[in-house]
């Protein structure tokens, strides 16, 4: 579901990589001084032009040239703008993976049938020493910028690499052929996948492995990851269209740091193959053909792909995202009363308690002022439909202060958890020493209701009538 969660960020310190049983330290090597370049401009190069010079033959014949350049590389630059929109919804996706565990050291075990993977290091394939099937290779951070690479060969031989700034890996035979590996952050997470594999240094001194997939395999392992424990078919291809529609329409948020989704609810959560031994192998069977049916479908509105947000249950109303985070109203999408959400329904209500201390430290420190024990924290504004807590205000010793309610519910989450304020239709009751939360749905509520989806589904509704439901005047259009 679309729950959020946060990691404990590990701290910063360098990583010794060591093999069993034979031990290997490697060293650090300190980042060269790169040669850099002076750019200088003398001041007989400046224009002239606005101190009313008259211009010279020569300046014209520099100016046109100037001109067709401009005319050049605007031509060129609408090409890239159209090449980098197709991109957006390109036949395969690169996916930034483990984010929230921020590692710094990691190990990869490769298992290819028998066929080797071969480690390319900084463009250089290593082919005298592919890694065998089963075969370990560790990655670390190191201090100076720079990936440590550390392998275990297919003739057992165990080779090092330091000042690694580019690492994939190829399957012997065909370059960037999709293989099984599984990724290990040492007393983390242990996570199975099928791509293609790149490890990338980020700047904030961790390691990002970046895997590349086929966009349609990469939508069935998000619909598993989102509605675990769902059989009814027209929920599971309903949400299959939305997680396209939500990927076409935001297009891929993460290109600057150069890869396009994240493996977070910031995107969409996917927890690569790992997902597929959790569903068990009857429902993935039925949820990889469901999906094949609804293949390349996508959710439009006035012409524009929908920007389908989920959430796992809305509050009896759907909120959308001005509603919930403020800004912009031009998104596609309105609020839709949802009776398939009823008393007693999942989440409806829900009802959490925690010491009212703790609620005056969480938005002290949003407001990074320190409140006293007497502080009145309560809801002040909520949105006309769905009861959305919109504001919340808190009042201390003569002074009052305002929280936007999102930013409340993650101030309070992020510190005491998420499993505390489980949506955004909340209710701040006093009692005692105490702070009682009540409320409606699970997440944020906006567009697309799982929970409300299934009960439909449940009725018979056919997988249009849901997305129309809940997307009113849309259209389903087949893009591929
Ligand atoms: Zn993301
Ligand atoms: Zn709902």
């Amino acid at each position: 579901m679309t729950c959020c969660f946060y990691a404990a960020h590990p701290p910063a310190k360098p990583v010794t990589l060591t093999f069993h049983p034979a031990p290997l330290t490697l060293s650090t090597t300190k980042r060269e001084a790169a040669a850099g370049v002076a750019l200088s401009y003398s001041d007989n190069n400046k224009c002239n032009c606005s101190q009313g010079v008259p211009v010279s033959p020569p300046h014209t014949l520099y100016l046109l040239f100037v001109i067709s350049i401009m005319f050049f590389s605007f031509l060129t630059s609408a090409l890239f703008t159209k090449t980098a929109r197709a991109e957006k919804i390109g036949s395969r996706v690169r996916i930034g993976v483990l984010t929230l565990y921020k590692p710094q050291h990691i190990i990869i075990t490769f298992k290819r049938y028998g066929k080797p993977v071969i480690p390319v290091i900084n463009g250089e394939p290593l082919r005298d020493s592919p890694v065998g099937p089963d075969g370990t290779i560790e990655v670390a951070a190191d201090s100076a910028g720079y990936l440590r690479v550390l392998g275990r060969d297919s003739g057992n031989d165990i080779f090092s690499k330091s000042q690694v700034h580019n690492l994939r890996f190829a399957p012997s035979s065909i370059t960037n052929a999709p293989f099984d590996f599984e990724i290990t952050i040492p007393g983390k997470v242990i996570r199975k996948y099928y791509g293609s594999l790149e490890i990338k240094f980020r700047k904030n001194g961790t390691i990002l492995p970046v895997i590349t997939k086929n966009l349609e395999d990469y939508i069935a392992m998000v619909v598993a990851s989102e509605i675990k424990g769902f059989k009814e078919k027209e929920v599971i291809k309903a949400q299959a269209i939305v997680s396209r529609s939500y990927i076409t329409a935001h297009g891929a948020r993460h290109r600057k740091e150069d890869f396009d989704f994240c493996d977070t609810t910031h995107c969409q959560l996917f927890r690569g193959h790992s997902v597929w031994e959790e569903t068990g192998r009857a429902q993935t069977a039925k949820i990889k053909s469901l999906i094949r049916e609804t293949k390349g479908k996508v959710i439009y509105r006035n012409g524009k792909p929908v920007v389908t947000y989920y959430t796992a249950a809305c509050s009896g109303y759907t909120a959308t995202p001005d509603i919930i985070w403020g800004g912009s109203v031009d998104h596609n999408l309105v609020q839709v009363r949802d009776p398939f959400h009823k008393s007693g329904t999942k989440y409806f209500p829900w009802i959490r308690k925690i010491k009212r201390r703790n609620v005056i430290n969480a938005a002290g420190w949003k407001l990074g002022v320190t409140l006293s024990r007497d502080a009145r924290i309560y809801v002040s504004s909520r949105s006309e439909l769905g009861d959305y807590t919109q504001e919340v205000t808190v009042e201390d010793k003569g002074k009052v202060y305002t929280i936007q309610g999102d930013k409340f519910r993650r101030a309070v989450s992020r510190s005491f958890g998420w499993n505390l304020i489980l949506s955004n239709s909340y209710d701040i009751i006093r009692e005692d020493d105490y702070i009682i939360f009540k409320g409606r749905g699970f997440g944020h509520g906006i567009g697309f209701c799982q929970y409300g989806a299934r009960e439909m589904a449940k009725l018979g509704k056919s997988y249009t009538e849901i997305i129309q439901y809940y997307f009113p005047s849309s259209q389903i259009v087949d893009r591929y």
